[in-house]
Parts: structure tokens; sequence; C-alpha cells
């Protein structure tokens, strides 16, 4: 018999036919109960062992995380949780796994932990859940940006411009290490690192997605990015995933718009399609939150959250608008924000957005029309001349979620711009002519994939929600 997946078995009604599954042991208990699971839903399929009929030999080899073939019966379950089991009757070894040496022992480890044997945690019920969700995720972006006619376009992944200095870039190299190009001061030339050419990996695909939006119209970017964060924080990766949609004839609401529907479209399909994921991630958080004092405990459920999230509109204000509220605001008893000291013009910090939304506003917010000193020079000037049509969207428990803007579309303004700042316009030529021939208004965002997977999950280190984690010193797996 064809072998079938746990999910769709356990959805089965029992009608004696004969089956056959494949999987990993979970647990083997008195020599008769395996708990099988295939990674297709956290549920395990209960495989009953015929102990009295089973060699000896080959009981001793059903040991957790063997991996085995079971054909049987498929019957009414004697236990409680589920509908159905498979009374066994052939099994076969696919794959032995020493009990001895098996890192994933039946008992609950800790993230940390987890972390170290990143190779093996996608067994876990935790990283299951993870990274089922993170797929339907990836899948319901595409669909909603498919859905409206926006083209799919692959930006490079290695590139000669850092795309306004968006974070710090990795070089990319394929220089003879042993004899390395000098300069005529003796120092190494990077100047030709990639076949005579400097480059680096890309930060974003912004600048190369505008040029597709000035034809296509309406384009969206979803691929690896690349900053060399030399920081630790929950928030950051050195290689992650962003989608960057770039629309032509889109002002600062039109964007806004787009990206707020974008949010609850993919968290709402999430909800749909990966239910028993999310309520097992919800359960997760409240039972780790049962060990927490009263006062620290979430108000919401993760389940509410998102459902909160999908039921109300995004708090929309001004950057000005938000210092105002952080000037008068008090976080803790005694002391006011730093910000009366910085005053207006200074970034927000994590502590700030997260203020704004968690406490303030109490949803996710969008701030608008940021001072230009702190954005980026590609983004259309106000008239006030001291601000830019830039949009971020801060979420709760993660902060920045999305960072957008109206592009400036009129080319005087922005080589003035470029020339205010330093941004040598001969580099940047191809994407000048985008504004010589046919300009128009044009907008777009980026959303960091993994903060959308870390909000939709609950989880708290972004180190979490991607399968291969890349921060400083990880790369082997
Ligand atoms: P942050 O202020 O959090 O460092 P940023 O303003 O530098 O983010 P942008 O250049 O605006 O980031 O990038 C767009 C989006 O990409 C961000 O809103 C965020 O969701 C995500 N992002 C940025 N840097 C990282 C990173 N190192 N790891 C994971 N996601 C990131
Ligand atoms: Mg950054
Ligand atoms: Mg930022
Ligand atoms: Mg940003």
């Amino acid at each position: 018999s064809q072998r079938i997946k746990i999910k769709a078995l356990l959805q089965t009604t029992p009608a004696e036919q004969e089956v056959n599954v494949k999987g990993w042991v979970r647990t083997f208990r008195n020599n008769q109960f395996i708990a099988l699971n295939d990674g297709s839903t956290n549920s395990n399929i209960q495989i009953v062992v015929d102990f009295q009929n089973t060699d000896e030999a080959l009981l001793k080899r059903i040991t957790t995380g063997a991996a085995l073939s079971v054909t049987g019966i498929l019957v009414a379950s004697l236990g409680k949780g589920q509908a159905v089991d498979v009374k066994a009757t052939n099994i076969e070894i696919l794959g032995d796994s020493d009990p001895e040496k098996y890192p994933l022992q039946p008992k609950k480890h800790s993230l940390e932990f987890l972390r170290e044997i990143a190779h093996l945690r996608f067994r876990t019920n935790t990283f299951g859940a993870i990274f089922r969700v993170r797929n339907s995720l990836a899948f319901a972006v595409h669909r909603f940006f498919q859905e409206q006619g926006f083209v799919y376009l692959h930006t490079p992944v290695i590139t000669a411009s850092d795309a306004e200095g968006a974070g710090e870039a990795f070089k990319v190299t394929n220089l003879d290490l042993d004899n390395l190009p000098r300069t005529e001061n003796g120092e190494i030339d990077y100047k030709q690192d990639f076949f005579g050419r400097a480059t680096n990996l890309t930060v974003s695909g912004q600048l190369e997605g505008e040029l597709g939006a000035m034809a296509l119209s309406d384009i969206y970017t979803f691929g690896p990015t690349f900053r060399a964060e030399n920081s630790n924080t929950t928030r950051h990766l050195a290689e992650f995933w962003m989608i960057e949609p770039e629309m032509a004839f889109y002002d600062l609401a039109d964007n806004m718009d787009l990206a707020e529907g974008l949010l609850k479209y993919v968290i709402n399909y999430a909800l749909e399609h990966n239910r028993e994921d999310i309520e097992f991630l919800t359960q997760r958080l409240l039972d780790e939150e049962k060990s927490k004092p009263q006062q620290e405990r979430s108000e919401m459920s993760l389940l509410e959250k998102l459902q909160f999230c999908l039921n109300n509109n995004f708090e929309r204000l001004t950057y000005t608008q938000a210092i105002e509220i952080l000037k008068d605001s008090t976080p803790n008893k005694k002391k006011k924000f730093q910000y009366l000291i910085e005053g207006w013009g200074a970034d927000l910090q994590s502590e700030h957005e997260r203020y704004l939304v968690e406490k303030h506003f109490k949803k996710p917010v969008i701030l608008t029309d940021y001072p230009k000193e702190i954005k980026s020079f590609y983004m259309r000037q106000n008239d006030d001349g001291k601000t830019v049509a830039a949009m971020d969207i801060l979420f709760p428990g993660i902060g920045e979620i999305v960072g957008g803007s109206q592009r400036e579309e009129r080319l005087e303004k922005l080589e003035q711009r470029m020339d205010e700042i330093g941004i040598p316009k001969d580099e940047l030529w191809w994407y000048l002519d985008t504004r010589r021939f046919g300009g128009c208004p044009h907008a777009g965002f980026g959303l960091g994939f993994e903060r959308l997977v870390l909000f939709v999950t609950g989880m708290g280190n972004i180190r979490d929600v991607i399968p291969f984690p890349r921060f400083p010193k990880n790369a082997e797996f």
C-alpha cells in the first residue's frame, strides 16, 4: 500500500483498510505503543505493536529518532487523543538511532540548546510548527501579490551598488588570496575583488526593483538579503529574507494601504491554514508565561493578538506627532524618555517604538514623514523642507517590521539631495535614468520576512524562525 502522510491519515475514518506510514519515532511505550511523526503535523500517529509476535531484536531497534516504515490496519483508537491508530502488521527499520547518543530526548529542551543542534531541531514540535507557519506565510505573500497582478522580479545578490547604505554590506571576492592585487601604497586593492570590480552582497533589492516598476508598474522581490550586522540582537540576522514591492503611480497613502493589506492577508492566511500550529504555539507561550509574575504576562494570547491585528486599523500618525506623545509620556514612574534631551530629529530607538505600540496605542502603528536626515536619499521630500514621505510600520513585540516610502521622482530634487549627502551620481547613473525618461510618482517598502514570522509564531528570537540562522560566528549549518 502507498505511503500516506500522518496529517491526512489522522483525518481518515477507520475503515479497517491497510495503510503505510513512514516517519520518525518520538516515543515507544511499554514495547507496544509507538508515537510516529513525519513532520506533516505535530500530532503523532499511534502505532500499536503486536509485541508477542514481533522479533525481540526488531523491538530493540524501535528507539527515539529511528526512521520506520509501518504497514498496518487503520483502526479506531484505543487512546483518547486521536480517532485512529495503526495496528502494525509489518515494521521495517529504515534508519537506526542510537538512544544513548540521540540529542533529542522525549522531554522539553530549551531553545538555547536547540539552537546548538539546529540541524536536528526540525524534529521538535515547536520547530515543526514554526517552519510550517513560515512556509504558509511565504506562500501567502506570493498569493497576495499574484492575485493583484504584481510581477515577481528577481534582483541580483551580487551587486556593485550598496543601495543607499542601508546597512553594512558584505564584500564579495574571487581574489587569489596568495596573490592579492595591491594599490601603489601596497594596500590590498579591494576595488578589484569581483573580476576587477568592487562588489558586495545585496542589502536591498529596492533600487533594482524601481527599475522594474518603471516598466511593469507593480513588482515585488522576495529573496535573501545580507547585512553585516555585527551585533547580537533578537531582531537582526546577517542573512534574512525581504519582501520588497515597488509600485508605479502610488503615493504614500496607497503604499500604506498596500502594506497593511498585505500584512493582514498573510496573517489571516496562516490563521486559516495553520490553525493547529498556531494553537500549539499559543499554548507553548501560555505555558512559558506561567513562570512569570502576573504583571509581566501579556494581556492577550498569541491567537488573540493575531485576531486583534486583523480586526483593527493600524494607527497612522506622523513622526512629529509621535515625538509629542513621547515627550509627554512617562514610560516608568520616575524617568521620562531621553527624547526630551535629544529632541526632534533623532531616530526612534526600539524602546520608543515599543512604547508607542505596546503602551500608548496598543496596536500596530504606521509612522510617517520622518526627518530627512535619518532616512535614505531616495525618499520623496515633503514641502516643509524638513521631512520625507517615509513610513515605518511598528508591531507589538517586534518594533519595525516594514520600512518604506514614496520615492523622489523629481530629478533635480533627487540630484540635489545626493549632492547634499555625498552620494556619487555617476555611480547611480542608471538609477537616475528612470527619472530622466518617463519618471513618475512611485512608492515601495521592505518587509522583513523573519520579523513577520516572529510576530505570527510569537517567538522571541529571530534565530528561531529561520531554518539556518546566520549571525556572527554562526555559519556551519
Ligand atoms: P532596523 O531599524 O530594525 O535595524 P532597518 O531600518 O535597518 O531595520 P530597513 O533597511 O528599513 O531596516 O529594511 C527593511 C526591513 O527589513 C525592516 O523593516 C526589517 O523588517 C527588516 N530587517 C532589516 N534589517 C534586518 C536584519 N538584520 N535582520 C532581519 N530583518 C531585518
Ligand atoms: Mg538596521
Ligand atoms: Mg530602522
Ligand atoms: Mg527601516
